[in-house]
């Protein structure tokens, strides 16, 4: 195929999180703040004068000072922040907004903040309280802690929170989302013409840049798919079509690497991926705005904090419909090691996606920077084949196939 025009400034823009837009935003006087975690409402972090980056340590290399400071069995993701912290790689921030999500989380944000870390003028650390059950007292809990502590906090830096202000950041990031969806959807066709590796290059830096700079590349971008021809070889390359689960996926070379191994990810429900965080917030007029965004986040959101059984069962029906939405062949369940909430997640998927669904399942754990694992080469080739066989099978007719 022929490259897109804007991957390679996509792809920059991923080398540091310190990147130049958020260099260019920072010198016109916007408000940086950094969170962890979805669990903060990202509009509310996106209010005119102000962005949010989603922490990551991109070409993470030796984690040794994080994993001395939150131990080696703390999850990856966490210790690789706290390294990169640790060297001063997230001076740029004004706020971090801890949502509490995860005790690793949290582990993180008090190691930041004890060893001082950030130290921008005025640099100031929130630790909400996000509830633990998407239900109607969740989104109560919600939308007090966005009220009484959230939206303070962004007006403690001169952020404009009214109503009109939050409904102009709804705005912006609905329409990043109709972008997003409509580049991802050419991943529905037969032969796709946007791999998984493009199309998640651009959904990170959704997360790790400021939207409005992003914006007329992102438009760009779906204009040019439009008319970009499929590669006509793609279907000796990609032997099978897969939707991808589980933990943050910060390093998109862990993407590429299942793609080389000949399966195209055409789906996904992972942290920090399209569904559900790519979704448009639906706002009606009668309503208070705040209280429709708090709702929208916990009724939305597919975190598998969530302990309502309601919640646990839905989950798997999300991804059900996600993977038969996409045409996927199979799925695979990935989980960052020492992840307590993807641990029990990813041994549910594994045992009632295939059991209850008809889903072929693979079931892996991985290191937060694992692209070029030969390991998960392997596992990924091995899978492929037993799709392969399962399909063949199926048109003979064999019982079980
Ligand atoms: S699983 Fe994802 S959404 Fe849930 S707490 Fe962890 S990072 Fe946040
Ligand atoms: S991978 Fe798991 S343990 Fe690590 S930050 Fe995300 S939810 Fe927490």
């Amino acid at each position: 195929m022929k490259d897109l025009k804007h991957l390679i400034y996509f792809e920059n823009l991923l080398q540091e999180a310190d990147n130049e837009l958020v260099k260019e935003a920072e010198a016109e006087g916007q408000k940086c703040i950094g969170t962890q975690c979805s669990q903060v409402p990202e509009v509310l972090i996106n209010l005119p004068g102000s962005f949010s980056v989603r922490l990551f340590a991109p070409r993470t290399g030796s984690i040794d000072i994080g994993t001395y400071y939150m131990t080696s069995l703390t999850c990856e993701y966490c210790r690789a922040v706290l390294e990169r912290a640790l060297e001063g790689g997230y001076q740029f921030l004004d706020a971090f907004i801890d949502p509490c999500a995860c005790s690793q989380h949290t582990d993180l944000a008090d190691n930041i903040e004890q060893l001082e870390a950030c130290t921008k003028p005025g640099f100031f650390m929130l630790h909400m309280d996000t509830p633990m059950k998407s239900d109607t007292n969740g989104i109560n809990h919600m939308y007090n802690q966005c009220k009484k502590e959230l939206l303070p906090a962004m007006a403690s830096m001169g952020i404009d929170t009214s109503d009109d202000a939050l409904r102009k950041a709804v705005d912006q990031f609905n329409e990043m989302c109709r972008l997003l969806k409509e580049i991802g959807d050419h991943r529905k066709a037969d032969n796709p013409n946007i791999t998984g590796y493009e199309y998640y290059v651009l959904c990170l830096a959704t997360y790790v840049c400021p939207k409005d700079k992003i914006m007329d590349k992102l438009r760009e971008t779906a204009e040019e798919l439009k008319t970009r021809e499929p590669d006509p070889d793609a279907g000796k390359k990609y032997r099978a079509r897969i939707l991808l689960a589980g933990s943050e996926v910060d390093d998109v070379n862990f993407i590429k690497t299942i793609e080389d191994s000949g399966a195209l990810i055409v789906a996904d429900r992972f942290c920090f991926g399209t569904f559900p965080d790519r979704e448009e917030i639906v706002l009606n007029d009668e309503e208070d705005v705040l209280f429709q965004i708090c709702r929208d986040a916990v009724i939305k959101c597919q975190c598998p904090r969530y302990m309502n059984t309601d919640r646990i069962l839905e989950r798997k029906q999300y991804i059900d419909r996600l993977a038969k939405e996409y045409n996927a062949d199979g799925i695979i369940v990935q989980q960052m090691k020492f992840c307590n909430f993807w641990g029990y997640e990813r041994a549910d998927y594994q045992h009632v996606l295939p059991n209850e669904y008809g889903w072929p399942v693979l079931s892996i754990d991985r290191a937060y920077s694992s692209g070029a694992s030969g390991q998960l080469r392997t596992r990924v080739q091995a899978f492929i084949e037993s799709l392969e066989i399962k399909k063949i099978n199926k048109k003979k007719g064999v019982v079980n196939a």
